[in-house]
């Protein structure tokens, strides 16, 4: 047993075919009433009560080599009876969840992060500790390594051994890889980066690397060209087929598709490496919005149960914007690419009925109930503060832009945030945005607010990219697949085409309806989600042939769908609606004046 004065934990991935972490905690001086024991029900950045106590399987307590009595107060909660000297708890935790959230266990690596596998010891939360983590026994997990920004203390050459932390919100902030993977470094402003790349792949990583320095360095001087950590850590796990990231203070961990990363020898930026790049862009610049200029609510953040704040569309969507706008300033993507993307999140938000009755304030402030536990008819009920805080975002900036003639913008008011907020380590308190925004640019912004971020109303994006020198139009989707995107410059069908306006999925023989959008065709036929239709017009209906059956239906008409609910058979009388105008398309306008070019190039910071 180690012999000290402040708190350890000692991690084993012990039992790799069983996912079982044995964790051992030395509590040199537990409280005198007897010591009580907490797992976080939350992680930061994931706003969903988890209740990671679940996976605790077995816990006990001892002191100095007798028993000690622990009694479960709630459901992540224990209590030990009183004693003297170093209280030691060991718990097994079971670790299954192949994600950037939990915590993970078999024979090809572990994964963690310090929320799923480390109590918190109750009053001695900012009492330094240390962890020693362990590696597992046997050959085949000879040649196993550790990814991890917890700050050294001394450990092999494969990174096992001690690591300390300041306290308990630092202990959890950095997850934790265990295994064989591929380590690549590059400099950011002289401070050493990491690219971890676990799981099965061929990608180029020196062109990764590349890619990744012009990003965090064209982020870096946006924030005042320097750094505020000694190391940065990209953690990446690689899949199939997954995607999702997750932002720490000195790391992230994001889970790619294997398709995504670019293999040696291609050269052009496929979508998929768009989006894994947009994905490194988005959690690195989560290193200034949100790790360090913090909502003042998630200061002292209490991670036993929900902590509200109406402020995620600005930590999530201004962080949105700029992470794929960072791809088109350093030079990554050229501006048709970023029009792109720009004109598919404005097709996602105007597909989302819920636009219109959630604001982005109350998006954010009910995340844990509405946004993270989504079910069929949230499309109609809710809007995203990621997609439409990134357009929040969007409109803010240009709007600074406008009235200032681009003597102010959201770079700047991220910088004063930075300043204010961010350097001091204080909270940005519920309206401190809105207030800096004002302050710097000197405009009324009260209205804009009310409209944009308290408000329902469609934001008027047209006039605004109009004056920045880019063309915007609304049609309705040519396909099921059209997402919108840059303007085709393809013949414009005379009619559009008939919907039925609710989402699908496949399900056996038949075609399975996930959300019926409000006011659609398929809800005014009386159609519900779950509903699996089997045929249309008395032909065969599948997922895949749906849409063109619906093409094929006279317009006007009235014809029977079959469907089955509850394993019932139904018919109802269904009246197909033209496709609405709800995908963007935008361009570059030619024939600009100096202004509106200077303002696009000012924006995009790029050539055009
Ligand atoms: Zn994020």
């Amino acid at each position: 047993m180690p012999k000290q004065q402040h708190i350890s934990y000692r991690i084993h991935p012990s039992s790799p075919e069983a996912h079982l972490f044995k964790v051992e905690l030395y509590i040199p001086q537990p409280a005198t009433g007897g010591q009580r024991l907490t797992l976080p029900a939350w992680i930061p950045g994931s706003y969903l009560i988890r209740d990671f106590a679940k996976n605790i399987i077995t816990l006990m307590a001892s002191c100095k080599g007798e028993s000690v009595q622990v009694e479960k107060l709630d459901k992540q909660t224990w209590r030990c009876a009183p004693c003297t000297g170093t209280l030691v708890i060991t718990y097994e935790v079971y670790a299954w969840d192949l994600s950037v959230r939990g915590a993970h266990l078999d024979t090809t690596h572990a994964y963690f992060n310090g929320s799923s596998v480390f109590l918190q010891v109750a009053g001695q939360e900012s009492s330094r500790c240390e962890v020693e983590i362990i590696p597992p026994e046997g050959k085949s997990f000879a040649h196993w390594q550790v990814a991890t920004t917890l700050r050294k203390v001394r450990t092999s050459h494969q990174g096992f051994g001690h690591y300390r932390a300041g306290g308990y919100a630092e202990l959890i902030d950095h997850p934790t890889e265990i295994g064989r993977f591929e380590r690549a470094e590059f400099k950011v402003k002289g401070v050493p980066h990491e690219v971890v790349l676990s799981g099965r792949h061929q990608a180029d990583l020196e062109r990764i690397c590349h890619d990744l320095e012009a990003i965090c360095g064209y982020q870096a001087d946006l924030f005042g060209g320097r750094l505020p950590l000694d190391r940065y850590l990209f953690l990446v796990y690689v899949v199939g087929d997954g995607y999702g990231g997750l932002e720490h203070r000195d790391s992230c961990s994001l889970i790619c598709s294997r398709g995504d990363l670019p293999q040696p020898g291609e050269q052009k930026v496929s979508e998929g490496y768009r989006r894994f790049l947009g994905l490194c862009s988005h959690e690195y610049f989560h290193l200034w919005n949100v790790k360090r200029i913090r909502p003042a609510r998630f200061v002292k953040g209490d991670l036993s149960r929900e902590v509200h704040t109406t402020l995620l569309w600005a930590f999530e969507g201004i962080t949105s914007y700029y992470d794929d706008l960072t791809l088109v300033r350093s030079g990554r993507i050229d501006a048709g690419s970023y029009l792109e993307l720009l004109a598919q999140n404005i097709t996602r938000v105007l597909r989302s009925g819920g636009r219109l009755k959630q604001s982005v304030a109350e998006s954010s402030f009910d995340a844990w109930t509405k946004f993270y536990k989504q079910d069929e008819n949230s499309p109609n009920a809710i809007v995203s503060y990621y997609a439409k805080g990134a357009l929040v975002a969007l409109t803010l900036d240009l709007t600074l832009r406008r009235h200032t003639r681009s003597a102010c913008s959201l770079d700047m008011i991220m910088q004063a945030l930075w300043e204010k907020y961010g350097k001091t380590g204080r909270g940005v308190p519920e309206d401190g945005i809105e207030r800096l925004a004002e302050r710097i640019s000197g405009l009324d912004m009260r209205g804009f607010f009310d409209q944009a971020v308290r408000g329902t109303a469609d934001l008027d994006l047209k006039s605004l990219l109009e004056a920045f020198g880019i063309g915007y139009r609304l049609r309705p989707a040519s396909n099921g697949k059209d997402q919108g995107g840059l303007r085709k410059l393809e013949q414009e069908r005379g009619t559009p085409r008939l919907t039925l306006g609710a989402r699908i999925v496949n399900e056996g023989q038949g075609a399975k309806l996930a959300t019926v959008l409000d006011g659609s065709a398929a809800q005014k036929a009386g159609l519900a989600a779950g509903d699996v239709l089997v045929a249309l017009d008395g032909l065969r209906v599948t997922a895949d042939n749906l849409e063109c059956l619906v093409e094929q239906v006279p317009r006007g008409r009235k014809v029977p769908v079959h469907a089955f609910r509850r394993d019932e058979l139904m018919v109802f009388k269904l009246k197909l609606q033209p496709a609405p105008a709800d995908t963007c398309e935008l361009w570059l306008l030619e024939e600009l004046d100096a202004q509106q070019l200077q303002g696009r190039q000012d924006w995009l910071q790029a050539q055009i």
